[in-house]
């Protein structure tokens, strides 16, 4: 019930962390974010993987059938694998809207590959981490096959319990990792990463053989795992994510999936990994949130929130959803907020066919409230407001807030708390 909607709306912000959402709150040892990484498709993860010397298979990209049927051939290999690009994981087990099913296919004769790319290209993708909707396929990898003996496996990520990073793994990986980290939790490994020492030599060890790689291949492991940590420190990784971390007949250990996400903090430094990210599958009203600095989620229901503090936004998601009503979205105006942001702000809820009513809940510790009330007399004006807006005010200088407000002459619906302003949303609605 209640706390499920923050929940749902902290997890989808989360999408893509895979290895967090899997490994670490289970073992509760991650604190939640409700910030938004950047993540990058397979093919952009595997070039910055071969460039700090990972072993991936060699690879083309293509973005329609003629150029995946020519990659096929050029890459003139024994057996070849396409891959549909989206961010989300699970592909392989994943069906598209033109019928095929898998979103990884293998083949002998490259001849066919442009056909099966045509099935994918255009086309949705749903997996069990994408929308029912699935997600449109703009890009195709054409990789080189290999033989898997053995798939495991491997992550570094950012933890908050251990004020650094830690390497999570099993050897047990592949496409039912899900099910692993439910059903054998023993099979999941863990070793804490000292960030001033980096992995040591018996570390990366010790995980090559938890991952069960034997004789020669356990040092070609470890020296996987040192270079993703490498890459991991290089690119300011908040995940790097290789499922499965594979083993071929030849004695090779190499990296046949790849998942990066970054700190977004690090954009200043990273301009060249950002410079790819790729914001087309992304909610369009998340994108223009994300201009303005707003952190915005949006959920199914039809009573806009607009609130400072991501702790905040869940406890009037939950709030909203205890009296009965159910929040349109999950938004968090953050610290310093001005003006212009609290216009932008309206102009995103307001721009939402699904919202019924605006509740507005704003604790002014940092912000001034008379910024957000002159804000929102501002936005309600221009933009001709005609869904009813309860607004709760709190804290520095907020008669002058509640001034503004009443002397305005708008419609607006005062509120004492976040009880109340929640009671009178729900009202709103059920009324009309
Ligand atoms: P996803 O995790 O999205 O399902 P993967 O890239 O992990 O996609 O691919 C799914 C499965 O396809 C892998 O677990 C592996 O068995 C197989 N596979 C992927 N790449 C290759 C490759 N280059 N050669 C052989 N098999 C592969
Ligand atoms: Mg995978």
């Amino acid at each position: 019930m209640a706390a499920s909607m923050a929940s749902q709306a902290v997890a989808r912000g989360l999408r893509g962390a895979s290895a967090k959402y899997l490994f670490l709150d289970k073992f509760k040892c991650a604190g939640v974010s409700s910030r938004r990484w950047l993540n990058l498709q397979e093919y952009q993860s595997k070039k910055l993987m071969q460039e700090s010397g990972v072993t991936v298979q060699r690879f083309y990209v293509a973005d329609n059938p003629p150029d995946a049927l020519q990659a096929a051939k050029r890459l003139n290999a024994k057996e070849i694998v396409l891959k549909a690009q989206i961010l989300a994981g699970g592909r392989g087990k994943g069906v598209f809207s033109s019928g095929l099913k898998g979103g990884v296919h293998l083949t002998k004769d490259p001849s066919v590959v442009g056909e099966l790319a045509s099935k994918m290209l255009g086309y949705s993708l749903t997996t069990k981490q994408t929308p029912k909707e699935g997600v449109e396929v703009k890009t195709v990898m054409v990789a080189e096959a290999l033989d898997i003996t053995r798939e495991t496996y491997f992550a570094i990520l950012m933890d908050r319990a251990c004020n650094g990073p830690v390497m999570v793994g099993s050897p047990q990986g592949g496409m039912d990792i899900e099910e692993v980290a439910d059903k054998s939790p023993e099979l999941i490994f863990k070793e804490v990463i000292d960030i001033f020492e980096g992995v040591r030599d018996d570390q990366a060890l010790r995980m090559a053989a938890n991952l069960g790689f034997k004789g020669p291949l356990e040092r070609q492991a470890a020296d996987q795992i040192m270079r993703l940590y490498d890459l991991f420190l290089k690119v300011d990784a908040t995940q790097v994510e290789v499922n499965p971390l594979g083993e071929t007949p030849e004695g090779q250990v190499v990296c046949f999936d790849a998942k990066i996400s970054f700190d977004d903090n690090a954009e200043f430094r990273q301009k060249a990994v950002f410079a790819m990210g790729d914001m087309s599958e992304s909610d369009p009203t998340e994108t223009e949130a994300a201009k303005w600095d707003l952190k915005y989620i949006g959920l199914d229901g039809n009573i806009a929130c607009f609130v400072n503090g991501a702790g905040l936004a869940m406890a009037t998601c939950d709030i909203i959803d205890l009296h009965g009503g159910k929040p349109a979205n999950f938004l968090d105006l953050g610290g310093g907020v001005k003006e212009k942001q609290v216009y932008e702000a309206f102009k995103l809820l307001t721009a939402d066919p699904k919202v019924e009513a605006i509740l507005v809940n704003i604790f002014g510790g940092i912000v001034n409230c008379a910024i957000i009330a002159n804000g929102i007399t501002k936005a309600c004006r221009e933009l001709e407001l005609k869904v009813p807006l309860v607004v709760r005010l709190e804290g520095t200088n907020v008669q002058e807030a509640k001034r503004i407000l009443s002397e305005s002459g708008l419609p607006i619906v005062a509120a004492n708390d976040l009880d109340d302003a929640a009671k009178k949303a729900v009202a709103a609605i059920t009324r009309k």
